[in-house]
């Protein structure tokens, strides 16, 4: 590929890159050039304060997004109920396997504390979370009325919601409800693209907030981030080289086969970091495995925007790093609810760039975290992003060739090179 349209596909992961480092020589050279801390404060106020303005921003659209991608994807789902068998392993699959990854970021997190290497002040207003009572909890899907679903806080119960509309709209509308049903995918594209337009501002966030952080609280910042960042390859690699060496042989497919022609959608989602991206080459390697069309041509696209291991288990770990950077003590009760919403909010996550960290803003609500968290998480989301990405396609690859078994389908022998 020619350097130029290399610069031109990747300009904003580059930029993000350029921003971070530069944000950290800045932040460093601030410390250097004013060594008194007080005396940066006013600096620091004004970069964090450019970092906040994408925070705030983000939080604007993730009710909308939340909405339409749910209501879309369930009305999908409930349009192929001819298919009922196919989609319901595809769940179980696609469900067990993220509850599972959500469990290694917790136990990563429980394990390694990669947080604990600073401790940063609480934002201000911020009181620590009661540990919810099972009352609570079941309450907490339920809004008290319309207008507290728009709060951010109330992602989950939109998301109760906007199922509840998908499936109202395709079981007792008709042939009108697919017009509805076109209506809510055009939503959701729209909310993706807003998404987009926002990420042009993500150099700037990610170049303040990387000056505030070092220049606020010095260069074990960086080692914190280090340590997230061993921590999550470390478990993610591991559930991609163990756990669905598992699924695939279950299907009857020997793993080597598997990571032969899994290597290619997992580069192609690595540097896009886009699932919805990866997409094609995903399916053109699932035919390479012998996955009849019927089951790949409905279990890859649903679970790229509905199957990302690897977001399970960033959010999950993403939990456990900000509430150890700012000191917040979690209860078992907690670590529950960050395996809860770390499952939803990866089924939540949009297939794009930087989706997972969107959403985060789910998962630190259910758990009573700060949302400040998820400006500290856009600092190294390109890193974060690749693995998490590059995971999330190959693992619906994976429960796709045991879907193929359990639903009574065989793998087709690989069509040798020379067949035409
Ligand atoms: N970029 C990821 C994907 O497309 C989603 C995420 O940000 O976690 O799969």
């Amino acid at each position: 590929m020619e350097k130029t349209s290399f610069t031109r596909r990747y300009w904003l992961l580059i930029a993000i890159l350029l921003a971070f480092v530069l944000g950290i020589v800045v932040g460093y050279a601030l410390t250097l050039a004013i060594p008194e801390a007080a005396a940066r404060s006013d600096i620091n106020n004004w970069l964090k304060a450019f970092g906040d303005i994408f925070v705030r921003l983000i939080r604007i659209i993730i009710p909308v997004l939340i909405f339409f991608t749910i209501a879309a994807a369930t009305s999908s789902i409930a349009n192929a109920r001819k298919l009922g068998i196919i989609l319901l392993w595809m769940l179980i699959l696609y469900i067990g396997t993220s509850i599972l990854a959500a469990f290694w970021g917790l136990l990563g997190g429980l394990v390694f504390q990669p947080g604990s290497a600073v401790r940063l002040k609480p934002p201000p207003g911020y009181t620590p979370p009661k540990p919810p009572s099972g009352v609570d909890i079941l309450l907490s899907f339920f809004q008290t009325d319309f207008n507290a679903l728009l709060a951010v806080g109330g992602s989950m119960t939109m998301i109760i919601f906007a199922i509840i509309l998908g499936v109202a709209a395709v079981i007792f509308m008709g042939e009108r409800g697919r017009t509805v049903a076109r209506f809510l995918e055009l939503g959701s594209d729209l909310s993706v693209s807003v998404v987009r337009v926002i990420m042009y501002y993500a150099p700037v966030a990610v170049f303040c907030y990387s000056a505030w952080l070092i220049s606020q609280y010095g260069p074990q910042m960086l080692q914190a981030y280090g340590s997230f960042l061993l921590v999550q390859y470390g478990f993610t690699i591991f559930h991609f080289i163990v756990i669905y060496s598992i699924i695939v042989a279950l299907g009857g497919l020997n793993p080597i086969t598997y990571f032969k022609y899994q290597l290619t959608p997992f580069i192609i989602a690595f540097t896009t970091r886009s699932s919805a991206v990866a997409l094609p080459y995903n399916m053109e390697a699932s035919k390479k495995m012998g996955v009849p069309d019927e089951v790949y041509k409905i279990t890859l696209p649903i679970g790229a925007t509905v199957n990302m291991d690897g977001t399970a288990l960033y959010q999950a770990l993403s939990a456990l790093f900000i509430a150890q950077l700012y000191g917040i003590p979690l209860t078992p009760a907690h670590y529950g609810l960050v395996l809860f919403a770390a499952t939803v909010g990866s089924v939540a996550t949009a297939a794009i760039p930087g989706g997972g960290t969107v959403m985060l803003a789910f998962v630190f609500s259910v758990v009573g975290l700060p949302l400040e968290g998820i400006g500290i998480m856009w600092v190294i989301d390109a890193f974060a992003d690749a693995i998490r990405t590059a995971i999330n396609c190959s693992g619906d690859n994976a429960c796709t060739i045991l879907i193929t078994k359990l639903t009574g389908y065989k793998l087709i022998k690989p069509e040798s090179p020379k067949t035409p």
